[in-house]
């Protein structure tokens, strides 16, 4: 929802291409324009023994892992990594990088309408790196990890955000705090960067598509993950979701049986909708962001 420096928009046909992954929820009906999220989904069995696990090790740990729970604010270092290709594309201005980070303070602060989360984010440096393999790398790909590998900086409390044009059309994905410890070669946050804050990816260019990925960095899920069911995004203060919603459907309410009451959470950061559409965390994600990433990040 920051909307410094929204220009003029350039037409872009978007190019959004099905990824055929069994374990991406983002199988869901596409068509052009419609905001797809490669960061997979757990299954319900997954999601369960995660869960677990957490509640083991911060149980457990006390303070020792929870150490950052308790602060009123922690600095998340930011490090960007923008590929270009040979042509030049992809070679967004250090003031583009600036104007994400400002985007990702104004959400997780409550700034643009919702819960003031613990996170506040800080630029710690930025590669810029010509490479037509890396530019097109999409969720999975052999040169997805070659990227990474090769860029990534710090430790599990870093946040790395990839900026490139992945060839398999998604907006973006994300790693969880939970998977740092099995592959922390591969944590971090990839972008197109035509979700950046004046890209041309309307209307996904406000930079929400970081602040959603940044979501599940920090240990959110969608908040249709769990569809129509109890523990949802096991989150309790976002109403259940049956599927992402698209566009900015007002009063849209797609589990309706009386278990499950209010409207879907279209307003959320971690639904589809457009850039213009979310703009708040809840206090129970807040809580959750700040519990998962004490436990797997020490933040
Ligand atoms: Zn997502």
């Amino acid at each position: 929802m920051h909307r410094r420096f929204l220009v003029a928009l350039a037409i872009c046909v978007v190019s959004l291409a099905a990824v055929a992954d069994s374990r991406d929820i983002d199988s869901f009906a596409r068509k052009d324009k419609e905001r797809t999220c490669a960061t997979p989904h757990p299954s319900d069995l997954e999601a369960a023994a995660m869960e677990d696990h957490h509640r083991e090790l911060s149980d457990r740990g006390g303070d020792r892992f929870r150490v950052g729970a308790q602060a009123t604010t922690v600095t998340v270092n930011v490090w960007f990594h923008v590929i270009t290709n040979t042509s030049g594309a992809g070679n967004v201005s250090d003031a583009d990088l600036a104007d994400q980070l400002q985007v990702l303070n104004d959400a997780y602060s409550g700034l643009t309408g919702g819960a003031n989360t613990k996170f506040r984010f800080a630029h710690a440096g930025t590669t810029r790196t010509v490479n037509n393999t890396w530019y097109a790398a999409g969720y999975g790909s052999a040169a997805e990890t070659a990227m990474k590998s090769a860029l990534r900086q710090g430790n599990a409390a870093t946040l790395n955000f990839y900026t490139n044009a992945p060839s398999t059309g998604e907006l973006g994905w994300a790693t969880f705090p939970s998977s740092y410890s099995s592959q922390p070669l591969k944590d971090g946050v990839v972008c197109d960067y035509r979700t950046l804050p004046g890209g041309t990816f309307s209307p996904y260019n406000e930079g929400d598509t970081g602040t959603h990925e940044v979501g599940h960095w920090v240990g959110l899920y969608h908040t249709f993950q769990g569809g129509c069911s109890k523990n949802n995004d096991f989150v309790a203060d976002t109403n259940a979701e049956k599927s992402p919603a698209f566009g900015c459907p007002a009063g849209r309410d797609t589990c309706t049986t009386k278990q499950y009451p209010g409207s879907d959470p279209i307003e959320n950061f971690m639904d589809y909708t457009d850039d213009s559409c979310m703009y708040k965390f809840t206090d129970g994600q807040a809580a959750r962001a700040a519990s998962l990433s004490g436990t797997y990040r020490g933040l």
